[in-house]
């Protein structure tokens, strides 16, 4: 056992695994580039009362926060989330509206670790702040189908609810109040604590127990304004008309504080259930005024990306590439002579790597065969001495196996043609601990 071990929640992320993460994070930024959104790239920390605006009931804030006091005396936490970051930059900058944004990277959580649930964790989403038209919820939201579409999940649903506008939402609280009050011997003991914190955080509580009370409860519908329920209805039929299918959840309220009207929340069958929302987001109001700018409209959405390719793992899709590299570089003559190899390669864009320690050539082939390289560039005595190169395909089949010298300016040219024609790709390989 070495000392030292990742701590409880973290982990490292390893190749062949990190390549799949690193193009999960590619497929998203492309779709979303396409879309109009730019990258943003908030830090990892802000004061503390930054995050505090998300809700001090909710439990990211009461009870997840990585916060310290700094040695300037500042009370900082590490980003629980994206969104608070991103429109303190909003009110910081004020760009010119509509703002749209995309980020990725690292939130932190301070929760029981387990499979899915991890204590440091990356997302990929969007925010879009300064319009209110319900056309820019169809498109946020499609954006986030599309992206779990193009990694091939098959087994994600889409939930879809609004939770009206914040008068609607304080009148529905009130009267879920009132119900859950009446009923408050039949709930958990957790349920009755969240009840004190926050009766709409009742509804998608998961226990049982509680889940039996909430079935009698009464309906957001009721309670929406005439604005929102037809906000709600052009949100459906935008979906509708994209092909994006979506079921009705009218008791998701998501985790945040300042969500109105549009929530939703993507589901991905394959995982457990504890575990198994892959994303979420909705809009956003009163955000911006809490953080000293103005009244704006806002709406966006995060997808974990752990969790997501947890998914792809149990549905067995998007897999990581087969190989890093396209091509190992031999040389038996002291290895300068694979340092100018090597680096033209590069050079033009041909993935490629090299042995060192100018071990036997038994060994540099070994080597090669394991580095999931399609093409060996072989250079002995003979080869320096006649100004050539031997290239030989590792995984190729048939006539195209074979090997052949080249002079030295044909070699780029002469691995090219090997990596367009077809090889079987090696499995990746797995790491173990
Ligand atoms: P959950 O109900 O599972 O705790 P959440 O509502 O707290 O999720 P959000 O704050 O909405 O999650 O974050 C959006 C997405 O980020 C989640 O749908 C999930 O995929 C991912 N996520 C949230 N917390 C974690 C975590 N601790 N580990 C891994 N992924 C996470
Ligand atoms: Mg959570």
């Amino acid at each position: 056992m070495p000392a030292f071990q990742t701590s409880p929640g973290t982990r490292d992320i390893l190749p062949p695994e990190s390549g799949q993460f690193r193009r999960l994070v590619d497929v998203f930024a492309t779709l979303a580039e396409r879309a109009g959104f730019g990258l943003i790239i908030p830090p990892m920390f802000e004061d503390l009362g930054v995050f505090q605006r998300i809700g001090e009931a909710t439990d990211i804030v009461s009870k997840e926060m990585y916060d310290f006091v700094d040695k300037g005396g500042r009370h900082i936490a590490l980003r629980p989330e994206q969104t608070a970051g991103v429109v303190r930059a909003f009110v910081q900058h004020r760009p010119v509206l509509p703002w749209k944004t995309w980020y990725a990277g690292p939130n932190f959580r301070y929760e029981s670790a387990q499979k899915g649930r991890y204590r440091q964790f990356d997302q990929v989403g969007v925010e879009a702040l300064g319009v209110d038209d319900p056309y820019l919820d169809v498109e946020v939201i499609t954006l986030a189908w599309r992206f779990f579409e193009a990694l091939g999940l098959r087994q994600v649903t889409l939930l879809l609810n609004s939770l009206g506008e914040p008068d609607d939402r304080a009148r529905y609280r009130e009267a879920l109040r009132v119900y859950f009050e009446g009923r408050a011997g039949e709930l958990t003991e957790d349920g009755r604590l969240t009840l004190g914190r926050n009766p709409l955080r009742l509804l998608d509580s998961k226990r049982e127990q509680d889940l039996l009370v909430v079935a009698g409860a009464p309906q957001l519908g009721a309670f929406r304004s005439q604005a929102s329920t037809d906000h709600f209805a052009t949100v459906q039929a935008g979906l509708r008309a994209l092909g994006v299918p979506f079921v009705l959840a009218p008791n998701l309220v998501r985790g945040l504080d300042y969500y109105r009207r549009t929530t939703f929340e993507l589901v991905a069958d394959a995982l457990d259930a504890a575990q198994n929302a892959v994303g979420g987001g909705g809009r956003y109001d009163g955000l911006a005024e809490d953080l000293g700018g103005p009244s704006t409209p806002g709406v966006g959405f995060a997808l974990g990306v752990d969790r997501t390719l947890l998914a792809c793992e149990s549905e067995g899709v998007f897999a990581a590439p087969a190989s890093v590299l396209d091509v190992f570089v031999v040389d038996t003559t002291g290895g300068a002579s694979a340092l100018t190899v090597a680096e033209r390669l590069r050079t033009a864009g041909i993935r490629t790597d090299r042995a060192f320690e100018n071990r036997s050539m038994k060994s540099q082939m070994r080597a090669a065969d394991r580095s999931g390289a399609a093409v060996a560039v072989i250079i002995g005595t003979n080869e320096l001495a006649a100004g050539q190169l031997t290239v030989r395909p590792l995984r190729h089949t048939g006539e195209d196996a074979l090997q052949r010298t080249v002079a030295d300016h044909e070699l780029v040219d002469e691995v090219r043609a090997l990596l367009s024609t077809s090889y079987e790709p090696l499995p990746a390989r797995q790491h173990h601990s």
